[in-house]
């Protein structure tokens, strides 16, 4: 039988890098932690990294990749990943790569990523192709805006005009999306090409500076001081859903499944997040799809109130990926968790 031991699990140290390498850990794997210098401390104070690589950027990844061949690693992809090595790059990654690669170009690109969710019959926001269509609250979103930042909301084409002077040429462009008043929900599910079943890993909601803390001003004074809302990520927070939403959570999970078997070679598999709002008709809009683990779900090193049911051990995104990995090579399938 093929051994755990012939393979190392390896990520960049940011994002989900703990519950990538902890997870790995606990399944038996050896971990590798590459890590931007001086940014090595959490990965030591809690021993998940066996070993640490450094690099003086994220964007240095090709430089020690070779590292990373010889040792038989496989690389998880999470979002300092997509949002450091790059769209373009990441099809060049030549290292054991967990999940299918195509499938991240389409998450990073929203024109794609729109084709696909419509495609698996999800519910999306409008989109303003022009900003004199603007007739609602809209939200305007920079293209390769990290994290939120930059995000703006306006009601009519002249606020558009008014709030864009602020940024002049000084972006690659926006898409503008209507707003949706309601709840952010971002829904983690698991898919395993081992056993062909879709799970709900849990749910979570980002603390973004400034949307979260407008509320604990008075109206008058946030006009008064000028507070615009920006939606820069801090943070996640653990949410739990209402049950009778969880069919349709597993439906819309299910479909987005089945439609990636038809845009790329193999399919989407491994952790993903549809990242939306929930409308008080409870209609579920999806505004973004991430084809790879999200940050919503460190909360859950120890397990969710979801994986609690089906597992009855703590079960994180990260060990379930190591235990993706583990089930293939002892069943001689590694190619199953590869792409
Ligand atoms: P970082 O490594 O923290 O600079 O993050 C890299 C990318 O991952 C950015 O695009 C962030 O928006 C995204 N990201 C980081 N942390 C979180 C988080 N807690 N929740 C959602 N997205 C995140
Ligand atoms: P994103 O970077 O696309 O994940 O969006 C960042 C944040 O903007 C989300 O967590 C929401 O709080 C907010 N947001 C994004 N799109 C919409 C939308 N269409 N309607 C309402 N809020 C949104």
């Amino acid at each position: 039988m093929a051994n755990i031991k012939d393979y190392k699990i390896a990520t960049l140290g940011s994002h989900t890098a703990l519950q990538i390498l902890k997870g790995a850990k606990d399944e038996g794997f050896e971990t590798i932690c590459i890590c931007q210098k001086g940014r090595r401390k959490p990965y030591e104070s809690y021993k998940v990294a066996d070993q640490i690589i450094e690099v003086d950027d994220f964007k240095d990844y090709f430089k020690i990749e070779q590292q990373l061949i010889d040792q038989n690693a496989i690389i998880i992809p999470h979002g300092s990943y997509v949002a450091y090595i790059g769209a373009e790059k990441m099809m060049d990654v030549k290292a054991m790569h967990y999940g299918t690669k195509g499938i991240l170009e389409w998450e990073s690109d929203r024109t794609k990523e729109r084709e696909w969710l419509l495609d698996a019959g999800i519910k999306l926001p409008k989109i303003f192709k022009k900003p004199e269509d603007i007739d609602r609250a809209v939200i305007i979103k920079f293209h390769g805006a990290l994290g939120g930042k930059g995000y703006f909301i306006a009601n009519s084409p002249e606020e558009f005009a008014e709030r864009m002077r602020d940024y002049g040429d000084k972006h690659d462009g926006y898409v503008i999306q209507e707003y949706i008043v309601g709840v952010p929900v971002y829904s983690h599910y698991f898919y395993s090409r081992l056993n062909g079943e879709l799970e709900v890993m849990g749910f979570d909601k980002r603390y973004e500076s400034n949307a979260d803390s407008i509320g604990r001003v008075a109206a008058k004074d946030q006009v008064d001081v000028g507070i615009r809302t920006t939606y820069t990520i801090t943070g996640n927070v653990p949410i739990v859903l209402r049950e009778s939403l969880l069919p349709e959570i597993f439906d819309m999970g299910q479909r987005v499944v089945d439609s990636s078997k038809k845009i790329v070679d193999g399919g989407l598999f491994g952790p993903f997040c549809l990242e939306g709002i929930i409308d008080p008709e409870l209609n579920y809009y999806v505004f973004e799809i991430s084809a790879r683990i999200v940050a919503g779900t460190n909360p859950y090193v120890n397990g969710s109130p979801y994986t609690w049911l089906r597992y009855d051990e703590p079960m994180s995104t990260g060990k379930r990926i190591a235990r993706d990995i583990k089930e293939a090579i002892e069943k001689n399938e590694i190619e199953k968790v590869l792409g």
